[in-house]
This record gives C-alpha cells, structure tokens and sequence, in this order.
C-alpha cells in the first residue's frame, strides 16, 4: 500500500494535480476521529471496533489515538495488526470458532474477552484460557438487515441459557453477545436481542457481566445520513427495561466506525453507449455491491476537475479484470456526458472496501491518500 500525504481535504484537488491513473482511497482522520469521538459520547455503554471491516494500520491508529481502548478481533493476524497499531490495545477475540493454536496466540497476545455459541467451544477455553470473560453467543431469527448473521453463528436461547450456566459453573466470567447483521438501520433490531439476552440471563439465573449487543450500525448510504443517536436511544432504553440491575452495554461497529472517512476514486478506462468501463471493481474494492449497492452520493468529475452534470444514464459497469463476472449487478445511472479518463468519487467506502480488495489479474484499488495531513 503507497501512501502520499497532500493537505487539502479535497479529493479533487489531488486528482487535478496528480492524475492518479490506479484507484485510490482518500481517507480522512479527522472525520474518523470525529465518528469515535460520536460513539464514544452517544453509545450508552463501552465502544469497541471490528477490525474486519478496516484493519489498515492508518485506521487503527487513528482510532487508537481518538480514544478507542478495546479492538474486536477475529483471527490472529487481526490480533498483530492492533498490536502494532496500538500496543495497549485490549482484544476481544469474538470469532466463536477457534482452532486451539488460534487460542494460544490469543492467549500469547493477552486477549481478555471470548465467545462462544458451542459446548465444544466452551470446552476448548475452559481448558485452554481458564479466569477469562466468555459470552455467550444469541441468535434470533432477524428483520431488517442486508444478511443474516445467524444465518452462521449463534446459539437459541435454550442452548444459549445452559452454556451461560456453563460458563458460570466454570469460573469464567459470564456475559452474552449477539450480532443483530449488518446496515441495521432500526433500532428495534437491538432491543429484540437485548429483551431476548435477559431473558436467556433469567432463565440461567446468571447475572451478566456485560452485554455486547455487537455492530451493525448504519453508515450513510441514502441521500440522508441514518439517525444513530435514535439507535443508541433504543438500546439504552431496552436495557434499562430488560434488566432490573442492566450490565454494562458493549458494542463493536465496523461499518458505521469507518465508512464515511474514505472516498474511492475510480477512474473511467472506456466509454460507451451502454457500458462503462473503471478501473477496480467486484473483485476489488466493490466487492460488496452486489450485496450492499452504494447508490446514492456518486459524483463524477474530469481530469481538469469539472464536475459532470449531464443527466444521468444507466449504463452497465464493469471491472478491469478479464473476467465476465467482473460487473457490477445493476446498471448504474451515471451522468450522461462521462467521458474516458474522468473519475468516479464514491464516498462511504471505508468499511469492507479495501478489506475485501483479491488483487486478481494485477488490479485492485491499493493506494492511500491522507487528506489533512501535512506532506
Ligand atoms: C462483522 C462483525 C461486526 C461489525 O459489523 P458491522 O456491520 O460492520 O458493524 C461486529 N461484531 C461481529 C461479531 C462481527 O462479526
């Protein structure tokens, strides 16, 4: 990964000066810093990050520095990514499936927090990572998000309510999670899991240390950006409501933590009547538009900088690879008057962009540009 700093905040700017012809990332840590600073104030509880939806060393460090303590990590790369990062960091290791090497570099790495949605699982740490935080993992069948996380992982609540018992038998600290999907944008998708947490709880007879009611929050995709302090409110007032003594609240966005502090820039390589043809795509850094479509808040501008106002003409996108798959699903309505050699600016692509970016057939979006920051 190149990374150049400019200070501008226009990404604009830089495209007229430099005329990148590779894709770019034009990351801000001013308003990643200021999305922590928003968790941290407005969530009613302890504000952690899902590493898997950024893990780039920028990103963590910003998040870092703006105040978040605790990193949801999944694999042990993702542990040595926030060790670097931030070496004081504290990991919550919540994939519920480890190999047993896997729970010896969590142990090696300090990791303070687990889950799990399995007897086996709970075996394996009882053994493996004896005193540590366990949670048990819920699923509901839910509404209202892009995908099922359930769809994998979880436990129903009878099973959830005998591993809690379980957990507590063992002397491990019991709390429960559950991770409502992902893009959630009602609040009513938390309070379901928190109401359903306590009554798992009750059933136990286990008090909850804490309640991580996971990620899933919403980043600005429509036209209007979603209304997070509603969420928060929802969730603060389920919990009060679910529990006479509520746990301490614990969540872990990726999405919303990190979307909005990159724009990708793609540049236009040919133009036709009825396709078009940029420079990444779904094996790059578009890899979740066939699930999540970015629609609205495009803009496309030319070399010189001018913005395109022609009005807008679906046409059909393709990536750079040499593979007929590699197309977005949807024609996508551009203005009219594209042209070769314009860029493409999609803001809100700091979550599972370059996260998900395969590097097939040599293309990929991989460069970094620090808007802000002094050269
Ligand atoms: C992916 C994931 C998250 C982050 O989800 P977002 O939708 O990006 O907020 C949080 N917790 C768990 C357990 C996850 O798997």
């Amino acid at each position: 990964m190149t990374t150049h700093d400019i200070p501008a905040t226009d990404p604009v700017a830089h495209l007229v000066r430099r005329r990148p012809d590779a894709p770019v990332f034009f990351f801000r840590p001013d308003r990643l810093a200021e999305t922590a600073r928003r968790f941290r104030a407005e969530f009613p509880g302890q504000v952690t990050y899902a590493v898997k939806a950024n893990p780039a060393p920028e990103i963590l460090e910003t998040l870092a520095s703006a105040g978040i303590a605790a990193f949801d990590v999944a694999s042990p790369e993702e542990m040595a990514r926030v060790r670097a990062a931030a070496p004081g960091a504290v990991l919550h290791y919540n994939n519920p499936v480890r190999s047993g090497d896997e729970i010896a570099a969590g142990r090696a790495r300090g990791v303070a927090s687990w889950s799990v949605d399995r007897a086996s699982e709970l075996d394996k740490l009882s053994a493996l990572a004896p005193g540590t935080e366990v949670s048990v993992r819920l699923r509901l069948p839910v509404a209202g998000a892009v995908y099922d996380f359930g769809a994998k992982f979880g436990a129903d609540p009878d099973v959830a309510a005998e591993l809690l018992r379980q957990v507590a038998a063992r002397g491990l600290t019991p709390s429960m999670t559950f991770h409502p999907g992902t893009q959630c944008t009602d609040g009513a998708a938390w309070a379901r899991y928190i109401h359903a947490a306590a009554d798992v709880a009750a059933r136990a007879c286990v008090p909850l240390a804490r309640l991580n009611v996971g990620g899933g929050f919403p980043s600005h995709r429509d036209a209007d950006a979603p209304d997070l302090a509603r969420i928060f409110d929802a969730i603060g007032s389920a919990a009060r409501t679910a529990f006479d003594a509520p746990p301490t609240l614990l969540c872990e966005p990726g999405r919303a933590m990190v979307a909005e502090a990159v724009t990708l820039c793609l540049r236009v390589k040919a133009t036709g009547a009825e396709a078009i043809t940029l420079n990444d795509g779904v094996y790059g850094a578009l890899g979740e538009w066939r699930d999540l479509p970015p629609a609205a808040r495009i803009r496309v501008v030319s070399p010189d900088g001018a913005a395109r106002r022609g009005d807008p003409v679906r046409r059909v996108v393709f990536g750079p690879t040499c593979d007929s798959l590699d197309r977005l699903p949807d024609a996508l309505p551009l203005p009219g008057d594209v042209a070769e050699g314009d860029y493409v600016l999609i803001p809100g692509m700091g979550a599972y962009g370059a996260a998900l970016v395969t590097g097939f057939n040599g293309y990929g979006a991989r460069d970094v540009v620090t808007l802000g920051a002094a050269e």
